[in-house]
């Protein structure tokens, strides 16, 4: 069973299959919400994420619902919509991230000039419906 939680570890969560389509986002939203230079997301469906402890706070921004861990605010989910499905959970708060590496990056746009990118993988100027680079 794959299991993650949050900083301070009130949060925690299991999900039922491994999260696929794992994607780098560089965009503005979530270098803001993470404090990161960008989040790794992997997609996954409702069904399969199952809560096991803790409260999660939503934020709606920019058409968008963004949940983070009510305790100590760790970005955990993105939702596209009320009703999206898959959603997207961050890679980074999973106890082994390391066994889910970039498939692909998006919204170089956005992206910190600083930031190294590996150019072997598929990137986009925005989301991954724009034009591929
Ligand atoms: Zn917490
Ligand atoms: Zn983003």
């Amino acid at each position: 069973m794959i299991q993650g939680g949050c900083t301070c570890g009130n949060v925690r969560y299991e999900l039922r299959v491994a999260p696929s389509n794992i994607v780098d986002c560089h965009c503005a939203d979530c270098r803001r919400s993470s404090g990161a230079a960008f989040i790794t997301w992997g997609s996954i469906e409702r069904k399969n994420i199952r809560l096991l402890g803790g409260e999660i706070k939503k934020v709606s921004v920019a058409n968008r619902i963004r949940c983070f861990a009510a305790c100590c605010g760790s970005p955990l989910i993105l939702e596209d919509s009320v009703d999206a499905d898959p959603v997207e959970i961050t890679i980074g708060t999973l106890d082994h991230p390391e066994a889910f590496p970039t498939t692909k990056i998006t919204w170089l746009e956005d992206r910190l000039p600083w930031v190294t990118i590996d150019h072997s993988l598929p990137k986009f100027q925005r989301g991954s419906q724009s034009a591929q680079l």
